[in-house]
């Protein structure tokens, strides 16, 4: 996926200015001869709860690549989670290699067990090249792994949840934007069909919305495309329709220099990780365009609120969903803020995200 095209200028500083730049508290080095494992957990902050996040493998083309990658995905779970009002930190954790080439029961359960050594500081689930299989793997060594699935007693696949909240900043931001949240007639152009932008689709097709839609795999667009009566696009030519919202559900960076330039669009809301190539600049850039962006790492953060739910024992989907629906509240919240304190929506989403973990710190400080 996007991975080595997210990572970014050569590092010259050492590990620990690394770390310390972005605030982590802990990163661990995996290592094991035997089994050929290779893996690094950031663990970014647990003011709030227990880092949780999911294990990407990654061929990446150095191991500073990797480390750049948690470090930087461990970090955006520290929001996502800080933002949406879970009990929870920040984590991450990314296997080096080959998964096609040296994933295996043994990788996958000695990583488990270093997992377990961490006594529930990081709880695991699956990311990139990832499976179900693989996390069965993972929790025969340790009970610190969410994502299981519905066979195992676990919260199933959590992208029809996912989509529910990217769906409810689709809504928000168009209240934000048009005066109100009706989708009927509304031009949506979504970028990549796969499980969020599927479920995504089908929502807003429901709603009455004109969608477009493109894929690099031509099997999974016609069969959305048949399902739901959306309309295909090509690939490039998503960022030049005359829509009035784009919503990213592929790739990250797909907001960049040159695309900020070509959209049409009104609003930015979509599924995608990272979606701003550069954090600041393209949230500013945005803003200057007049463009409203739903930050990613709230609206997408129904995957992870099912999961912490997961984890938190007494799963409920239908509380999963309600929890979820939050999003658009959440949303507001920032549009209010970024348009007092004339700041990007990036920066006020973070800014609330990092109030909550400095006040709920202070809360935690009394016994
Ligand atoms: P997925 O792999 O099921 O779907 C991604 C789709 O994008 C695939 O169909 C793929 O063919 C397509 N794609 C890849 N490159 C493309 C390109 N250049 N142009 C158009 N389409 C392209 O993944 P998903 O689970 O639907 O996740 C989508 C995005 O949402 C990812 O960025 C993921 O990190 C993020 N996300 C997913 C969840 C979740 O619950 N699944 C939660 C949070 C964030």
């Amino acid at each position: 996926m996007s991975v080595v095209k997210e990572i970014e200028q050569p590092v010259t500083e050492s590990l620990f200015e690394q770390a310390g730049k972005m605030g982590h508290e802990q990163v661990v080095f995996c290592n094991d001869e035997a089994t050929g494992l290779k893996a690094i957990i950031g663990i970014h902050n647990t003011v709030l709860g227990p880092a949780l996040g999911g294990t990407r493998m990654w061929n990446y083309a150095s191991e500073q690549d990797a480390l750049t990658d948690v470090l930087r995905l461990s970090r955006g779970m520290t929001y996502k989670a800080a933002i949406s009002g879970l009990n929870l930190g920040g984590g991450k954790a990314v296997i080096i290699g080959d998964a096609e080439k040296i994933k295996n029961e043994a990788l996958m359960r000695r990583f488990g067990r270093f997992v377990d050594s961490l006594g529930g500081r990081y709880i695991t689930a699956e990311d990139v090249n990832m499976k179900t299989k693989d996390m069965e793997y993972v929790h025969m060594e340790t009970d610190y792994v969410t994502g299981i699935p519905e066979s195992m007693g676990g919260s199933g696949d959590p992208s029809p949840v996912t989509a529910y909240g990217v769906y409810m900043g689709v809504k928000a931001s168009a209240k934000k934007v048009f005066g109100n949240d009706s989708l009927s007639g509304k031009k949506i152009a979504v970028q990549g069909v796969g499980q969020v932008g599927m479920y995504l689709t089908e929502r807003l097709v429901k709603d009455g919305a004109k969608v477009f839609i493109t894929d690099i795999n031509e099997a999974k667009l016609k069969t959305v495309a048949e399902k739901t009566g959306a309309q295909v696009v090509g690939m490039n030519e998503i960022y030049d329709l005359d829509v009035d919202i784009y919503s990213p559900c592929a790739l990250g960076a797909t907001v960049n220099d040159d695309t900020i330039k070509r959209l049409k669009a009104k609003i930015i809301a979509g599924g995608a990780n990272n979606q701003l190539q550069d954090e600041k600049r393209h949230g500013y850039m945005l803003l200057d365009y007049g463009i409203t962006y739903a930050p990613d790492f709230l609206i997408n953060a129904g995957g992870l609120i099912n999961v912490g739910s997961e984890y938190y024992g007494n799963y409920s989907r239908e509380r999963s969903m309600t929890q979820t629906e939050g999003i658009y509240d959440t949303c507001m919240r920032i549009y209010n803020l970024a348009d007092a304190e004339g700041i990007s929506t990036q920066e006020a989403a973070i800014k609330i995200a990092e109030q909550r973990i400095e006040s709920i710190g202070k809360v935690k400080l009394s016994y």
